[in-house]
């Protein structure tokens, strides 16, 4: 197989040291798993002759971008398997102006890919934190959102067309630069959330709007958790929808304090990140303004407006290095993704903290509050048997706490293996039954990323 492989990309192009095989073995969870070979197609067509080869000799391949994924999709949990790696497939193709869209593929990073098409005044909206070290590919494969999501949505809201390799080698092209398509079914979408599990997608064909030139950056400190809160709800009930709406509490922002030293309030029990932006500097200021007066209205200790973009970026660095902050303080931690109705984020972020107190065992929450999205984060250390099984009652408990108001277990990280257990209870068995059988459609074989999503 390995000389089959190495006929189609060359010796470079497949890894199988057993120092090679550790590094495609994790993603950013704790979940690992050594594959038997790394492959790093460099197009479309040798994709589609390694599926070939792979649907052949019935092995399982694992999609990986960047292997920053937060469910273990990318994670090979079978030791036959393959693992595709796109990141040598990062070439930015085309950026057409008169259109605004922007033909890449799949593993061009996402950072890269919008400072690109910042240079000619336009915008890709969708930033996941991950942004420098995650793949276009992965953030379509898992639907990527991010901060700026309450304002401009999601990846799928940008993605116009796509080209799959499907689990039998065909090339699948779908879509294209037509604002509107309805002929037939929307199979652009289908791939948007899919977890390398029913095709793998090459390259991308993505939407882009003007880019907003006015920005106004605020940070509200709260006493109270339940107070900041609460103001994620008073801001939008006044119509006003800002870019970003973000919400880290104080577990989280004492370790992002410790990690970055960034002249953080500790003794704060909440602080959100507000964002407006616009091309209108009047309205963008007029909006931060009223922002803040309802915070101070919903008990925020000060708000500060970045006054400099050094002071701004400070702000969006201490957001974007909770995950690494939270990592320096236990040796495992599990994030959590759930989505709420944003009506109900006080009453969750209550029981989030009443899970925490009863198991003894640290939550920090955080996350993406606009839109309902929250990442409770448990930090354990899953050597210790007492705090790994406490760890596996709390995750049950957390779900269940998002579902009883009406919630949903991810918002943005997908099921992969680490909610596979719980994706029936949350969708249903004709829900799951359905799914099934599109994935036994495409992939009759099971050989893409089995044993994700869907128990086997
Ligand atoms: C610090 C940190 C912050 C994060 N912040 C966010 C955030 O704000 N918002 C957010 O949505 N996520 C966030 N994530 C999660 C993660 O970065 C995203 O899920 C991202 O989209 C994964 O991209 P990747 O290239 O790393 O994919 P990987 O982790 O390599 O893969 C993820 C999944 O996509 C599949 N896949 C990858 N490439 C392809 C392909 N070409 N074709 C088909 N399937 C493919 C894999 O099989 C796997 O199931 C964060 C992660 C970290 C570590």
């Amino acid at each position: 197989m390995i000389e089959k492989l190495a006929k189609i990309l060359g010796y470079d192009g497949v890894l199988c040291t057993p120092e090679d095989l550790a590094v495609y073995s994790y993603d950013g969870t704790f979940a690992e798993g050594v594959p038997r070979a790394v492959v790093l197609p460099e197009t479309t067509g040798q994709t589609s002759e390694i599926v070939k080869l792979a649907a052949e000799a019935r092995i399982p391949l694992v999609a990986r971008g960047m292997g920053s994924g937060l469910a273990a999709g990318s994670v090979p949990i079978n030791s036959e398997s393959i693992v595709i790696c796109f990141t040598r497939m990062n070439r930015i193709l085309e950026i057409d102006a008169q259109n605004a869209t922007v033909q890449a593929e799949a593993g061009v990073v996402t950072a890269d890919l919008q400072a690109e098409v910042e240079k000619q005044g336009l915008f890709y909206p969708p930033d996941p934190s991950s942004i420098r070290h995650s793949t276009i590919g992965g953030n379509i494969a898992c639907n990527a959102g991010g901060p700026r999501c309450l304002k401009y949505g999601v990846t799928s809201n940008y993605l116009l067309g796509l080209t799959v390799v499907l689990a039998d080698g065909r090339i699948l092209k779908t879509g294209g630069k037509p604002i509107k398509d309805v002929t037939g079914y929307n199979l652009t979408s289908m791939f948007a959330s899919s977890e390398g599990t029913l095709g793998l997608i090459t390259e991308a064909l993505l939407r882009l709007v003007a880019r907003p030139t006015q920005v106004r950056t605020a940070l509200a400190e709260f006493d109270s958790l339940a107070n900041a809160s609460h103001t994620v709800n008073a801001i939008l009930a006044e119509g006003i929808v800002p870019a970003t709406l973000e919400l880290v509490d104080q577990t989280a922002i004492v370790c992002i304090e410790e990690a970055m030293h960034l002249g953080l309030a500790t003794d704060v029990e909440a602080v959100l990140i507000i964002e407006t932006d616009g091309s209108d500097e009047s309205t963008v200021v007029r909006e931060i303004d009223a922002i803040g007066r309802i915070c101070r209205e919903s008990g925020a200790r000060t708000v500060k407006v970045a006054k400099t973009g050094e002071e701004r970026d400070g702000l969006w660095k201490a957001r974007r290095s909770v995950g690494s902050s939270l990592a320096r303080k236990a040796p495992n931690k599990l994030g959590e993704d759930i989505t709420v109705p944003r009506s109900a984020i006080p009453e969750v972020v209550e029981r989030l903290r009443g899970i925490s107190a009863k198991h003894g065992l640290p939550i920090a929450i955080f996350g993406h509050a606009g839109d309902g999205n929250l990442h409770p984060n448990i930090l354990f250390d899953k050597r210790n048997p007492e705090q790994w099984s406490k760890v596996q009652r709390m995750m049950g408990e957390i779900f269940e706490a998002a579902l009883s108001v009406g919630g949903t277990l991810s918002g943005e990280h997908g099921v992969g293996v680490l909610k596979r257990p719980y994706f029936e209870h949350a969708l249903g068995t004709v829900s799951v039954d359905v799914q099934r059988r599109i994935k036994h459609a495409l992939d009759p074989l099971n050989i893409l990323n089995p044993g994700k999503m869907f128990e086997d």
